[in-house]
């Protein structure tokens, strides 16, 4: 039963469910017949008072034909005995006295039509209700005692049974329109509730975060065309959507969106704008299960704020905090593998060669591809850890040079220890950095290259552009680097037990073996080329004298003399012992003996306490009958031998 019309009303305009009694059945004469079983209750009563007087003054319109009916004066009373309006526009405040009062109560209580003749002939009728029979109104008719006529109360009973007509018609008109209001807003819920399905639908349908971004945003604009928005992302996210912003959080503490998405509630302010139309601004946080991800901001007019559901938008804003913190995973777990086939792919790559210079190359080329990238240099601390040395660049101007430790960036990192980015070297006036200005750099990632605790290089990548790295990048930059620095250190440690291998340790000379193969290899590809021994005279003497320590400084005089007469394509060993080998490339032995007396007479002049050398000489052609290694150094042993022979100090050719 409709207990409160008005508030029904009222309640409706508020999109409350209203307890309407059970729903009308589909036919229609079934609804017919329910609509005229609906009635008012008593609890009405004091509500109606205006769909009665409509009712009463359309009613007059009607009866305007019954002659009889206009000879006095008709009026209508409440359910309490109230004259609420009468056919006398004139006076429509006639005095209740002139009215026969207990004529009226008398047929509220008694439910019956009753007249009263006097002077005046008082005609009451009640309007009784439909169901419960109760009398909410009741028609009198007042007239001159002289022109009443008995037929007047049956036609007045006739004609009220019109007006109850015409009343029930507006009550059920309302009661109608009620419904209708009901039944456009639940199949606006309903829309609401298909268009949200859809929306949850397609959100969790796309795996990447600018697709869900994206789709929150057209599905709100569909829903709330006149609304104006933007979603703020907290995170670390560029997205191709003009409407998808970086939400920045310090220093705006007051923020609106700031403020949502610290609290993480929506927030709802009207702006005190000087235009005539009021804006109400709305920050909704997207929510997901580990956090808050961003904030959507929708702006529209106060008037427009009716349409608006919140639950629907925070509702959507909450699965689209969802789906993108699924996305977001699902894009970190994409980045994670891509990165694990990376850094697998860069370490299998790095480790396939030991050479130290295609390393840094390698490593170069690979780091502006990876992070696309516009310039970078590799840099290595000296074995004194003194200075900085660039060891492959792509800045021409740089490469190759040298910098002190607590210059530029690779001194920053070398100082720290710590790897750094740099949004914008502009903005920046702490380093100074000829990288960074002879490139015209603004955006930057440095990493110092640590092994063992001790930083050993660094690593310079930048961009023109400002803010160009981002935190994902550098931290895959950082886990690149450890590889990279171990593969450096790898590749600097074989080439150090390299050279402690092919070079004898006391006179820093190649060793034999060297020699030897360097020189089965020139064989293959030159000409010619020459062979000098060099044996101290009377060495044992030396020693025997001075003692082995001597005997040591004066075979590195021996050599360094050597070293010092000889060019750098030439290759002086130690063959054993104090026997030492000098093969000259390309030269004939005649030339090579010229280069054998200068060693032979700085020896007599330099060496303290002087010795003295004996040299043998032997080359090979490339038209010698027989080629190899050990002839060559045969030949070379037996001139010696004729040297020692011959009375020492003193060099024979073969
Ligand atoms: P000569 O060659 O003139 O016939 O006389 P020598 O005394 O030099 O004789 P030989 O070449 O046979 O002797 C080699 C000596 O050189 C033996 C050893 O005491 C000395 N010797 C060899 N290697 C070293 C070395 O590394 N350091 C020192 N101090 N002495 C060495
Ligand atoms: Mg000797
Ligand atoms: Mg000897």
């Amino acid at each position: 039963m409709i207990h409160n019309l008005r508030n029904a009303q009222v309640e409706l305009k508020q999109h409350h469910t209203v307890q309407w009694p059970t729903s009308p059945s589909s036919t229609y004469d079934d609804n017919e017949l329910w609509l005229q079983q609906q009635d008012i209750a008593s609890s009405d009563y004091p509500y109606i008072e205006p769909l009665i007087i409509a009712s009463f003054q359309e009613w007059l319109g009607v009866i305007s034909d019954f002659r009889k009916l206009h000879l006095g004066v008709l009026a209508v009373f409440d359910y309490q005995g109230k004259m609420i309006a009468s056919n006398r526009s004139d006076s429509p405040e006639e005095p209740a006295a002139a009215w026969n009062e207990q004529v009226v109560q008398a047929v509220i209580t008694t439910k019956e039509p009753t007249v009263a003749v006097y002077t005046q002939a008082t005609i009451a009728v009640p309007i009784l209700s439909r169901k419960g029979q109760e009398v909410f109104a009741v028609v009198a008719y007042q007239l001159p005692g002289h022109v009443y006529e008995s037929s007047m109360l049956d036609l007045l009973s006739m004609a009220v049974l019109t007006l109850r007509n015409h009343f029930y018609r507006r009550f059920e008109h309302i009661f109608i329109s009620d419904l209708m209001q009901l039944q456009n807003y639940s199949d606006r819920e309903a829309r609401k509730k298909t268009v949200f399905f859809n929306v949850v639908q397609r959100i969790h349908g796309k795996f990447d975060v600018d697709s869900v971004l994206s789709e929150v945003i057209e599905s709100i604009s569909f829903l709330y065309p006149s609304a104006s928005m933007e979603l703020y992302i907290s995170s670390d996210h560029r997205s191709a959507n003009e409407h998808v912003k970086p939400l920045i959080l310090h220093n705006f503490t007051d923020d609106l969106c700031v403020r949502a998405f610290m609290e993480g509630r929506m927030i709802q302010e009207t702006s005190s704008q000087e235009s005539e139309n009021e804006q109400v601004n709305i920050a909704v946080p997207l929510s997901g299960k580990q956090g808050v991800y961003g904030v959507l901001f929708i702006s529209l007019e106060m008037h427009l704020l009716e349409d608006l559901d919140f639950q629907l938008i925070t509702m959507l804003a909450d699965t689209a905090g969802t789906a993108f913190e699924n996305a977001k995973l699902y894009e970190q777990s994409n980045m994670l593998i891509r990165e694990l086939r990376l850094i697998n792919e860069l370490t299998k790559q790095l480790n396939q060669s030991l050479r130290l210079s295609e390393v840094f190359d390698f490593a170069l080329n690979e780091l502006l591809h990876i992070f696309k990238a516009e310039y970078c240099s590799i840099l290595q601390l000296d074995g004194e850890k003194s200075f900085f040395k660039v060891m492959s660049s792509n800045v021409d101007e740089i490469s190759k040079q040298i910098y002190s430790t607590d210059y530029g960036f690779s001194g920053l990192v070398y100082a720290t220890k710590e790897p750094l980015i740099l949004l914008d070297y502009k903005m920046f006036s702490k380093v100074r950095s000829e990288f960074m200005e002879e490139t015209d750099s603004r955006s930057l990632m440095a990493v110092p290259l640590v092994i063992n605790n001790e930083v050993n290089g660094a690593i310079l990548l930048s961009h023109r552009d400002a803010n160009y790295f981002s935190y994902d990048n550098f931290k895959l930059f950082q886990v690149l680097s450890t590889h990279i620095g171990l593969a450096i250190a790898n590749a600097s440690l074989h080439a150090k037990v390299q050279r402690m291998a092919n070079h004898d340790n006391l006179t820093g000379l190649y060793a034999r073996h060297y020699l030897d193969d360097r020189v089965h290899q020139k064989q293959k590809i030159d000409f010619c080329g020459s062979l000098i021994v060099v044996d101290i005279d009377y060495f044992k003497q030396i020693n025997d004298t001075y003692g082995h320590q001597i005997g040591d400084k004066i075979l590195r005089q021996v050599c360094e003399i050597i070293r010092s007469s000889i060019r750098d394509s030439d290759i002086a060993a130690r063959w054993g012992g104090e026997e030492l080998a000098i093969y000259l490339p390309q030269l004939s032995k005649s030339q090579a003996s010229r280069v054998a007396e200068r060693i032979r007479s700085r020896v007599e002049i330099e060496t303290n306490p002087g010795v003295t050398v004996s040299c043998g000489i032997s080359e090979w052609n490339w038209d010698d009958d027989k080629i190899s290694v050990e002839l060559l150094f045969y030949k070379a042993d037996m001139a010696l031998y004729k040297s020692k022979n011959n009375g020492r100090n003193r060099i024979t050719m073969d």
